[in-house]
């Protein structure tokens, strides 16, 4: 059961909508009744919780995430991901279409990884769909079913069975989307800039990064970009690594197209410099860039060019990783191309983020209420207000520890932040009011797209 019900969570350091600030939290049926001021709650109610100067957020909102169950479970599962998420203040999770066996292409799909993930998630989790060459048909079945939205990939995914769409594939599924009124999120880049780039395996670093060039996003985006203004999807860009994609956006926003865009922790806190040779934990697609895109990359932030920052988890296991340390070649070409972060993606964040003078409340609305909109979350999940879920989280945020991947909920031991040190600590997660306990029953519940939701203008 959730608190012996009403109960108040009470912070010195709340963070709410408007900014941080002392306050009571009152909590009934598993939402958030009503905020009141620091010291107002104590009698006439039941449990109390003091946070003292630890902070209080709003649960985080990780909207892309690689589950892989069914079918890579060996990669991830539901019970391992939403247990890290849980223990790094993620609340609510949306999966990703592809890496899971089937992919959630077809309703099928959709039911099948409904009922695998029934019973094992410990934080609210929804599914996005996937639009693929040829399911043009299964878009709105799915969209009525509940999928956030649809993930389509310009170039090849990494996975067979979930091909990457041609011109002709994007136009038909961009046109279907606008149709329906579903968000279209989008792997940009571009496979004929990928093939023209120099290529060449081994364990450099820069070997790799020269083979997947930021020309190869910039051009995805263009064309992207053209095909929203033909169609008039609206479009959402996933994980943006290259600080060059932003002039484009702004130029299409001006021009009435509806583009948000995400970039994640690790293109904002790690940098191609630091890589060490063979250190294949840091791989992923498009690649962490130079010290110099990380700091426009943060300055397009701060001017709020990013609707989210969510941490594009999608790990696999070691010896696909090619690590030497698991006796693999630690070539960059070869290893599988994904970064495991979801338990790490807030104190990773915060740390960098408080470096650059940025607040907790900058950091609560690129990772809780930006992602919560993206997907009709608003006024349910990514805020500490009267209405929305008592999705909670005690941060301490000057708690120091090391990273040792072994010790992370990730089904498998590798981060690229392992041996990092990082700033912010997780003390308590509140899940619908209940505090999240990952040695007891999972209660996580199964989340739907909101009926009425139409995805909001981009911004
Ligand atoms: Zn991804």
């Amino acid at each position: 059961m959730p608190f012996s019900e009403p109960a108040v969570i009470r912070s010195r350091r709340a963070v709410l909508p408007d900014g941080e600030r002392p306050a009571d939290v009152l909590i009934r049926d598993g939402r958030i009744e009503r905020v009141a001021a620091h010291g107002s709650l104590t009698a006439g109610h039941g449990e109390l919780v003091d946070l003292g100067d630890t902070a209080l957020l709003p649960g985080l909102v990780d909207t892309h995430v690689h589950v892989n169950e069914p079918g890579r479970t060996e990669w991830e599962g539901f019970a391992t991901a939403t247990r890290a998420a849980a223990a790094g203040g993620v609340t609510t999770i949306i999966d990703m279409p592809l890496n899971s066996v089937p992919p959630t292409t077809t309703p099928a799909g959709l039911e099948v990884k409904r009922k695998t993930a029934e019973g094992q998630a410990w934080v609210d989790l929804g599914f996005w769909g996937g639009a693929v060459p040829g399911n043009v048909p299964d878009l709105e079945p799915l969209h009525r079913a509940g999928v956030f939205g649809f993930k389509s990939f310009l170039a090849p995914s990494g996975v067979d069975e979930f091909p990457h769409v041609e011109a002709a594939d994007l136009e038909a599924a961009l046109a279907e989307q606008a149709r329906i009124g579903a968000l279209a999120i989008i792997h940009a880049e571009d496979p004929a800039v990928l093939d023209a780039a120099p290529q060449q395996p081994g364990v450099h670093y820069r070997d790799f990064l020269a083979s997947r060039p930021a020309g190869a996003e910039t051009a995805a985006v263009a064309r992207l970009l053209d095909a929203a203004r033909r169609t008039g999807a609206r479009v959402h860009i996933l994980h943006v690594s290259s600080a060059a994609v932003l002039p484009l956006l702004r130029r299409a926003r001006a021009d009435g197209v509806q583009v948000t865009a995400e970039t994640c922790p690790h293109y904002l806190t790690l940098a191609a410099e630091q890589v060490p040779d063979g250190d294949t934990a840091f791989k992923c697609c498009p690649p962490i860039r130079d010290e110099a895109n990380r700091d426009a990359l943060w300055e397009a932030l701060a001017n709020g060019e990013f609707t989210a920052v969510v941490s594009d988890h999608s790990p696999s296991t070691p010896d696909l990783k090619l690590l030497p340390e698991f006796g693999g070649s630690g070539d960059f070409a070869a290893a599988w191309g994904g970064i495991a972060s979801l338990q790490l993606g807030l104190p990773a964040v915060w740390t960098e983020a408080r470096r650059r003078g940025h607040a907790l409340a900058d950091v609560v609305r690129w990772m809780s209420a930006g992602p919560a909109e993206l997907v009709g979350l608003t006024g349910t999940k990514g805020a500490i207000a009267a209405g929305c879920d008592a999705d909670l989280v005690a941060f301490d945020p000057d708690g120091e520890f090391a990273v040792h991947a072994g010790e992370l909920h990730h089904r498998n031991p590798v981060t690229p932040y392992a041996g990092r040190t990082l700033s912010g600590a997780v003390r308590t997660t509140w899940l619908r009011g209940r505090a999240v306990d990952t040695g007891a029953e999972p209660f996580g519940r199964q989340l739907v797209r909101p009926v009425n939701y139409r995805p909001a203008e981009g911004s």
